[in-house]
């Protein structure tokens, strides 16, 4: 799994305004020598989505979406479909994140109708699973993982289509990072679903470790077996926290 290029994935969450831009273009600027060895992408909030991707067009950063309704178009009010961010320009869409199971009440069998909305408008599905703390603690974190990727990971996945990012909740905004060794333990475990279910494309398809990682960490947590990149939420609004990120894989 060496030879899987790393992704480094920036969640800004309910974060940017149209000042941020300045912030963006500074990620860019430093992007230039990091991008021979990771893809870098940034899902900023949908609001900023075109700006940025109009900026970054040709540039070294690709630009995400964060969430997306699983219909191309219709009557829902204040949601957005995955057409319309790749519309915008967007590469790829986050779904499943924790915040959006945990805020709006996400089964996974909504995250794999988002996942396969990604698809049909041509982006790349982020697909997020990971435990709680309460689940970790009573010893439930491969068997939680493994039915959040059988529920909300679609047929037919590959490594072009599909990235999976594991971020235990507990790890989320709090500053706790699980050891070198909980972190290979479950992505070793989500390397052989996905080898199991794809394949040979599930030996391919990249496994992102997300929680808590900043730039003191990055390079520890990249360095462990089948992880594959990160999927940062805080330290993703800085630039130079971001570009040091990325820099450590
Ligand atoms: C996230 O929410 O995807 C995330 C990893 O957040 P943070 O890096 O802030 O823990």
């Amino acid at each position: 799994t060496d030879a899987i290029r790393p992704l480094i994935a920036g969640n800004w969450k309910m974060n940017g305004l149209k000042s941020s831009m300045a912030e963006f273009e500074a990620m860019l600027a430093g992007a230039g020598p990091l991008a021979t060895k990771a893809d870098l992408l940034v899902c900023p909030p949908a609001t900023l989505v075109g700006a940025f991707a109009d900026r970054a067009r040709g540039d070294k950063v690709a630009v995400g979406a964060q969430d997306c309704h699983p219909k191309p178009s219709g009557a829902h009010t204040g949601d957005l479909s995955s057409e319309m961010f790749a519309d915008l320009g967007a590469t790829a869409i986050i779904v499943g994140h924790s915040e959006r199971r945990a805020d709006h009440g996400e089964s996974d069998a909504l995250v794999r109708q988002k996942a396969e909305a990604a698809w049909r408008a041509g982006l790349t599905a982020i697909v997020c699973i990971g435990e709680t703390r309460e689940q970790r603690d009573a010893g439930k974190t491969l068997h939680i993982c493994g039915s959040q990727l059988a529920g909300s990971l679609p047929d037919g996945s590959t490594a072009a289509k599909l990235v999976v990012a594991y971020e235990p909740v507990w790890a989320i905004g709090t500053g706790l990072t699980p050891t070198a060794k909980d972190v290979e333990e479950v992505h070793r475990f989500i390397r052989g679903v996905l080898s199991e279910r794809f394949k040979g494309e599930g030996a391919k398809i990249r496994i992102l470790y997300g929680g808590s990682v900043k730039p003191s960490n990055a390079a520890e947590l990249m360095g462990v077996a089948n992880v594959n990149g990160a999927l940062v939420g805080g330290a993703s609004l800085k630039a130079s926290d971001f570009l040091a990120i990325a820099a450590g894989c």
